[in-house]
C-alpha cells in the first residue's frame, strides 16, 4: 500500500489536475517523487495551471483540462510532466537533453503556452529550493545531483535523513 505523502493534498485540492480516470493516457501514474520541500512549489504550480486553463475557457469537466502525468526530480530540478492525450500530437512534445550526444528524451508539453511557461518557470525555481525542506537551496553536483540547503546537504553526506 502506497503510504500517505505530504502530496496526497494536491489530489484532495485539485482532483481535476490529479485525476487517474478518463482517457487514454500515454503515461501510468507514478505520482509525486520529489522531497517535501518542494511541496509549496508544486501546489502554487497546480493552483496557477487550473486558474490558466479556465482562463484559456477550458471545461474541467472534459478531458481537455489538463492532466498530472509524472512529477519528480531529475537532474537536481523539478519535472513537471502533464499528460498528452491519444493520438499523439507532434506539438506536445518537446526534446530535452542533447540529441546530438543522442543523451535527449521526449518530455510532454502543455498545448497553451501560458501553462507551459508556467511549468518551465516552476522547474527553474526548483534549482534555488531545498527538495529536502523548502529552505533556499542550491543546486549541488556531486556524486548524486540534487537541490538542498546547507543544512540537508550536511546531513545528505553524513548519511542522515534529510528533510522535514
Ligand atoms: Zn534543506
Amino acid at each position: 500500500m502506497k503510504k500517505p505523502s505530504k502530496y496526497d493534498r494536491l489530489s484532495q485540492d485539485f482532483p481535476r489536475l490529479y485525476r487517474l480516470e478518463g482517457r487514454e493516457t500515454c503515461f501510468t501514474d507514478w505520482g509525486v517523487e520529489c522531497g517535501a520541500g518542494w511541496f509549496d512549489l508544486i501546489y502554487k504550480l497546480s493552483a496557477d495551471i487550473e486558474a490558466a486553463a479556465r482562463e484559456a475557457g477550458l471545461d474541467p469537466n472534459s478531458d481537455a483540462w489538463p492532466r498530472v502525468a509524472q512529477v519528480k526530480e531529475k537532474f537536481g530540478t523539478l519535472r513537471f510532466y502533464l499528460d498528452v492525450a491519444a493520438p499523439w500530437d507532434p506539438s506536445e512534445f518537446a526534446v530535452e537533453g542533447n540529441p546530438d550526444a543522442g543523451m535527449f528524451a521526449l518530455r510532454p508539453v502543455a498545448k497553451a503556452p501560458r501553462i507551459r511557461e508556467l511549468i518551465r518557470e516552476a522547474e527553474a525555481r526548483s534549482a534555488d529550493i531545498c527538495e529536502g525542506c523548502g529552505a533556499p537551496g542550491k543546486l549541488r553536483k556531486n556524486y548524486w545531483i540534487h537541490t538542498y540547503c546547507d543544512l540537508c546537504e550536511a546531513r545528505y553526506k553524513r548519511g542522515q535523513k534529510t528533510g522535514i
